[in-house]
């Protein structure tokens, strides 16, 4: 039988999505059983969150950050702590606006309040404005640069204990073969550092890092969440793009290669960090007073 023909869940029910990876047809409950168990076993197993602790989710209005949104406040049934959604505006025109829409709705209809900060608020320009003027620099390095400065400054102001983010399991393999790829590896060795050595930076948890990003749109159709399915115009002129496609090439003729990349990467994460990232404590800009492993963080030296 072919892998895409249709197949019976181990209930006997029909097959409502086939995981290549374990060559398992699982029918719409039995997958959200599932997603939902991976989600609570994820963040169980890397001790993610604490009772009572304040949570702030990186919310953008994509389909990712929408469904951490739900699925922390199913866990808050369980596990009493605080949420609340920041989204960031980076300022693109076409784009961002669409994304906004959707997130302002997840957060009424989860009860969960919102707080957006902008691009312009933080540095007076949109990304828009910042790519025209650069031309040394792609969009997405910018943009990367400014947004996790604006979340870690917007998560410390609402007091939060932990930054919860988005990132799935194809985000995952994909940083981790890209630092790999530039040579950089004490940027891999902090790529999942538990806690942070400094009081300015925000610890971030990615409780989606072991969800595959297909399982993610399936979810967050199978729920009826409210995402608006629109590409941010810059994403063609990034390297993240290229190796995206790699690792979905590899991932259709060898199912399980994203979760191999990651597994290996969090087999040797421990001495990676004992070699490139032990006792680097985390300093402080000398311009804006926010953390940096540098004397004058990106944030400045692009603003600049
Ligand atoms: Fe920013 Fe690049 Fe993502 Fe667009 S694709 S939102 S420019 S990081």
């Amino acid at each position: 039988m072919s892998r895409m023909e249709k197949g019976r869940c181990h209930c006997g029910a029909e097959g409502a999505v086939f995981l290549a990876y374990s060559c398992k047809h699982l029918c719409e409950s039995h997958f959200i059983r599932m997603f939902d168990k991976r989600f609570r076993k994820t963040v169980r197993m890397n001790s993610m969150l604490r009772r009572k602790e304040r949570v702030a989710v990186g919310l953008s209005g994509g389909k990712d950050s929408t469904v951490l949104l739900h699925s922390l406040a199913e866990l808050q049934k369980d596990l009493p702590f605080e949420l609340v959604a920041i989204t960031i505006d980076e300022g693109i025109e076409g784009y961002r606006a669409r994304t906004m829409k959707p997130a302002k709705i997840a957060c009424e209809n989860l009860g969960i309040e919102q707080h957006i900060f902008s691009f312009r608020e933080l540095c007076g320009k949109t990304l828009d404005e910042l790519v025209k003027k650069s031309k040394d620099n792609i969009p997405c390095s910018q943009c990367g640069v400014f947004r996790r400065y604006a979340l870690n400054k917007a998560a410390r102001e609402l007091k939060a204990d932990k930054l919860a983010l988005g990132h799935n399991l194809d985000d995952m393999a994909q940083t981790v073969l890209m630092n790999i790829m530039r040579c950089e590896p004490s940027r891999l060795a902090r790529l999942n550092e538990p806690l942070t050595k400094n009081s300015k930076l925000v610890p971030r948890i990615r409780p989606l890092m072991m969800t595959p990003e297909r399982e993610i749109a399936i979810y967050a159709m199978m729920k009826g969440m409210p995402i608006e399915r629109v590409e941010c115009p810059y994403a063609r002129f990034a390297f993240r793009g290229q190796v995206r496609k790699m690792l979905n090439e590899s991932e259709e003729r060898y199912p399980g290669t994203k979760f191999k990349v990651v597994g290996s990467f969090l087999e040797i994460e421990d001495a990676l960090r004992s070699k490139y990232a032990k006792g680097a404590a985390i300093a402080e800009c000398t311009s804006c007073g926010e953390p940096s492993s540098r004397d004058v963080c990106m944030f400045c030296k692009l603003k600049s």
